[in-house]
């Protein structure tokens, strides 16, 4: 063995792929006088995906763009413009010599996904099918259409398109593009938990023998996808630090841990826990009343018809909604709380009191994040209140109080909107997509805050999202909706958490087995043996 795994070395761990000499202690690259600092590089390998993990604001994006030729580091000298003359003079004998070399004299070609998706769209004209027939350079468009399955609107403008839509269509022209090395930043965003697995296979299928790096914060897509991974930790905003190369596991462990072992370095003050039962502690509790409870539902919108199977919530239970884009889990919430009536069915009690963080956060207010804040309640704001400590100082709000609400980053946004929407008293909380933007310790610091206070105040909370690691760790019972987007919706009945996972996962025909250190769930490549092994025994979503 390597020397870094405590326990046994498990048979797809070889822990360090390759150690780059010396890079931690060197600046690679400084924006402006106590701007921002970014400590090493990852070193790709050909034919090797190599997945980048790490907190908002540490430089990820940064990389893309010094690997991909669109900035040129400075090396922290902020007196003399950088040239590629003097990146090869720095990397001179060093792993990175050869990479450089190559982009800088053009032998390679590098296409990069962009993070922000949204400024794309305005720039593109035209259907989605004959713009990615422009692109195709390889010869490849009816595998890109096939592997991301784009049938459904291939003959859309691109004007129209909703925002998974649009990322696939980019992914699948940065796919279709020839190039050496190919970059992709935050591909999962706006993707349900399928399309998140497509992606990973059609990135997999079609940049073979090429060079491939890929930031995202979704663990399963990362550890689906990635065959080595970096890790970026520091501060955000003030500097980051590329790891040593790990092996995919080892490096998703680690930073679950909040340590890594190659380099002695602890970078989280806690560890990302798994909840493995199927039982909660809301199940053990003798004194847990019913909140609201619901008969078989139905109703029918203009072109769209859902049908709710009963069910019944307790006081302080989280309950999370699997399902794709479109398929009536607002449309859910809505009638829980009476702002639309079901057709047939009641529910009980009337007039529940809601809090909601929609989908799409945008930025539509004039003031400063303190002022948002104080509208929205005191609390946030009070130092002493436990809702201060909780919530507001773990997700860093109270340093960005004098920011306008408008420049905030989109995962600055997202925490100040569940902020908001957790400060306010209600008996039915939806949370959609809270972790779009956030990175995992957000994501995990923003599902603990969800959880702590609808248990506190006896609430229900619906939670939508695509990250199956966050229902895993929070949600109490899933409901699975099926059916056709935007068509006919089939809600179930409040199941257990692994009924629900494995409801969910046969409909997409994803088996889930558990990591036998962390406990965190992993998707099986499909055919594998443990695939076809849980498929046999009906077990998509392995408990153990
Ligand atoms: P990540 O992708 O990990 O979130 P980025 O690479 O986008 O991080 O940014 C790292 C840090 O560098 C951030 O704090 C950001 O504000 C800062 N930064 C990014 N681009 C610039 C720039 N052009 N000028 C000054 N600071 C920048
Ligand atoms: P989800 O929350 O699962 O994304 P929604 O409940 O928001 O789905 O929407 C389900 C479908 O119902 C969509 O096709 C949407 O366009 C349609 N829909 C939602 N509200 C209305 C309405 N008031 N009138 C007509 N159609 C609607
Ligand atoms: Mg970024």
């Amino acid at each position: 063995g390597c020397g870094i795994c405590v326990k046994k070395c498990p048979f797809d761990a070889i822990s360090i792929v390759n150690v780059p000499d010396n890079f931690e202690k060197e600046v690679i690259h400084r924006y402006g006088i106590n701007g921002f600092e970014l400590f090493g590089l990852p070193i790709l390998k050909r034919d090797n995906i190599m997945g980048l993990l790490g907190k908002n604001g540490t430089g990820k994006t940064t990389i893309l763009k010094i690997l991909s030729g669109e900035l040129i580091p400075n090396f922290g000298d902020l007196e003399h413009e950088p040239t590629p003359e003097k990146v090869l003079q720095r990397f001179k004998g060093k792993e990175l010599y050869s990479y450089f070399s190559d982009l800088y004299n053009k032998k390679i070609k590098v296409v990069h996904k962009i993070q922000y998706i949204e400024y794309v769209s305005k720039l593109l004209k035209g259907e989605v099918g004959g713009l990615l027939k422009k692109v195709d350079e390889r010869g490849k468009l009816d595998e890109v259409k096939s592997l991301l399955y784009m049938d459904s609107f291939w003959n859309k403008d691109v004007s129209t398109l909703s925002g998974g839509e649009l990322q696939k269509t980019i992914v699948g022209a940065a796919l279709l593009r020839s190039a050496d090395v190919y970059a992709f930043d935050e591909p999962s965003s706006y993707l349900d938990v399928r399309e998140r697995i497509n992606l990973a296979k059609a990135i997999r299928e079609l940049t073979k023998g090429k060079y491939v790096i890929v930031v995202d914060h979704d663990l399963i897509v990362l550890d689906y996808i990635a065959d080595m991974i970096s890790i970026l930790y520091g501060e955000g905003g003030v500097y980051g630090k590329v790891s040593k190369t790990y092996s995919t596991r080892v490096g998703i462990n680690s930073f679950i841990d909040g340590y890594l072992p190659a380099e002695n370095m602890r970078i989280m003050d806690y560890k990302i826990e798994f909840y493995l039962k199927d039982i909660t502690d809301l199940d053990v509790r003798k004194d847990v009343s019913e909140k609201l409870l619901w008969q078989r539902m139905t109703k029918a919108l203009d072109s769209f018809s859902l049908v709710v199977e009963e069910g019944k919530a307790r006081e302080g239970e989280i309950i999370g909604l699997l399902g794709p884009n479109g398929i009536g889990k607002t449309t859910f919430i809505r009638m829980i709380v009476g702002e639309i009536q079901p057709d047939t069915g009641v529910i009980f009690p009337q007039g529940l009191t809601l809090s909601y963080k929609p989908q799409r956060i945008v930025p539509n207010f004039e003031g400063t994040v303190r002022e948002y804040l104080e509208q929205a309640s005191k609390d946030i704001l009070s130092t002493s209140s436990w809702f201060y400590e909780e919530v507001t100082r773990r997700l860093k709000l109270h340093k960005l109080l004098d920011s306008y609400v408008k420049n905030l980053s989109g995962g600055e946004l997202q925490k100040l909107y569940v902020a908001a929407a957790l400060a306010k008293d209600a008996d039915v909380y939806l949370f959609d997509e809270p972790s779009s933007y956030l990175d995992v310790e957000e994501r995990y610091v923003v599902a603990k805050a969800i959880k702590r206070i609808t248990r506190e105040r006896k609430s229900v909370t619906f939670l939508v999202d695509h990250d199956l690691a966050i229902h895993d760790y929070i949600s109490d019972r899933i409901m699975v909706f099926s059916g056709i987007p935007g068509k006919e919706g089939h809600a179930s009945s409040p199941l257990t958490l692994s009924k629900g996972m494995n409801m969910f996962l046969k409909g997409i025909g994803l088996t889930f087995r558990r990591d036998a250190d962390t406990g965190r769930p992993r998707a099986n490549k499909i055919g594998s043996y443990l695939d076809r092994l849980q498929r046999d025994r009906n077990e998509y979503y392995s408990m153990e």
